[in-house]
């Protein structure tokens, strides 16, 4: 077993810093601030590939694998890491079109997308339809050659800017069976906005409601087959999670640099207060969960890449694991700034309002406990364990 990372990796590593450092970091707080979705920036991050990471490369897709992916996706997160899990979700959304789209409708989007000239979201959640997903009420009625698209969808991040909108419908029976994808584009006849959520982070991205009134979609439009689209879902989300998993190490680690700075030049009771042994304690916390975050996502993306069978759960506990650790590092980095860390002064308190919601949403870490659970009780705790 090699921990080491190869020097490919190590090259993707360092050009996704160098991207984050000069095109992220110093526009993140006004990005914030002013609640600008920088979407120039991502036409940039195409020019890099970043914006189809794990894209095959017949679909015009960089080809990584996930764990590649997640090294770079750490760093854009520690340029701003709000951003960074939007390129994330966009990821997510044309990948699973670039797998399972009908070669009509990959060819007129999936360019775009990977080039970042276009955006994509992922429409799950509904008002009455958040941890259970499954009992999505948004129906698709085939009428021709088409599918006439009715409901509403809640919280999709991007909404309002993205142009392509890759949705989970009702086609058939209750249940996850029922269930299929279609990819809307978002401006067909009768797809309406809301007003955007005033959020506590993730301000340099929209989150919106949608509501579908007979959106009129060709049936090319269809991914996969009726019926499956559930799963499709949930095939998304396990890569979704070790990416906004990774997003939270990113955070974390920009929290952890600007602490380990500034003990060093804050000085309290006529010394440093990195002199303190309260704050080298925290100090080796805060190091000893960013770096097991890290490895359990580089683990569950490995499990991801090998098609292992207990890959949702590794991508479950890593998502648990890391989202749970990194925000109470960002939060640690803001007691160890003092009153300073509370304010805007410092990035610190953005870190942790942004890595605040990646324990609530790609399913909420109860939920995330759920999944690991049901393996464990399915007598395959065996593999989990081992
Ligand atoms: C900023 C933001 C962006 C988002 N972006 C997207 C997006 O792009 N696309 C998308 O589809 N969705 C998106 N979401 C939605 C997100 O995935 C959901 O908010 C999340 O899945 C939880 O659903 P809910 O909010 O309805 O909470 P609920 O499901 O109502 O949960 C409320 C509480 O009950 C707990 N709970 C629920 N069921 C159980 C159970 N069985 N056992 C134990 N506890 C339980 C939950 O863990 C939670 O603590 C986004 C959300 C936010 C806040």
């Amino acid at each position: 077993m090699n921990y080491d990372l190869s020097e490919d990796q190590v090259a993707f590593q360092e050009a996704a810093r160098k991207f984050a450092q000069s095109a992220m970091t110093p526009h993140a707080a006004r990005w914030d601030a002013e609640h600008q979705f920088p979407t120039e920036l991502f036409v940039e991050a195409g020019s890099m590939g970043f914006m189809s990471l794990y894209t095959p490369t017949e679909a015009g897709g960089s080809g990584l694998n996930r764990l590649d992916s997640t090294l770079v996706i750490e760093e854009l997160a520690a340029g701003c890491t709000s951003t960074a899990a939007f390129i994330s979700i966009h990821n997510m959304a044309l990948n699973m079109l670039a797998r399972y789209g009908t070669d009509k409708v990959k060819s007129h989007w999936c360019e775009p997308l990977a080039t970042g000239h276009k955006l994509a979201s992922y429409c799950l959640t509904e008002p009455g339809a958040g941890s259970d997903a499954a009992s999505l009420t948004t129906r698709a009625i085939r009428d021709g050659d088409d599918y006439l698209v009715s409901g509403s969808k809640c919280f999709i991040s991007g909404a309002g800017a993205t142009d392509l909108l890759i949705t989970m419908v009702r086609t058939g029976e209750p249940g996850p069976k029922g269930i299929s994808c279609i990819a809307i584009p978002a401006d067909a006849e009768g797809v309406r906005f809301g007003k955007q959520e005033e959020k506590l982070g993730w301000n340099s991205q929209p989150t919106c409601t949608i509501s579908f009134d007979s959106v009129r979609v060709p049936a090319s439009h269809l991914l996969a087959e009726e019926g499956l689209g559930f799963k499709l879902a949930m095939e998304g989300l396990d890569g979704g999670r070790i990416n906004i998993a990774a997003c939270s190490v990113g955070a974390a680690r920009a929290c952890m640099e600007l602490s380990l700075q500034y003990v060093k030049d804050r000085r309290q009771f006529g010394r440093a207060i990195a002199d303190f042994q309260n704050t080298q304690f925290k100090l080796a916390d805060m190091a000893t969960q960013l770096v097991a975050s890290r490895q359990m996502i580089r683990l569950a993306a490995a499990r991801l890449d090998g098609d292992a069978p207990d890959r949702t759960s590794y991508c479950a506990m890593a998502k648990r694991f890391a989202t749970d650790a990194c925000f109470s590092v960002c939060d640690d980095a803001i007691q160890l700034h003092g009153g300073y860390g509370y304010t805007r002064e410092y990035p610190i308190e953005r870190f942790f309002r942004d890595a605040r919601v990646h324990r609530i949403l790609e399913g909420t870490n109860e939920v995330m406990r759920l999944v690991i659970a049901r393996r464990l009780l399915a007598e395959q705790a065996a593999q989990l364990l081992d």
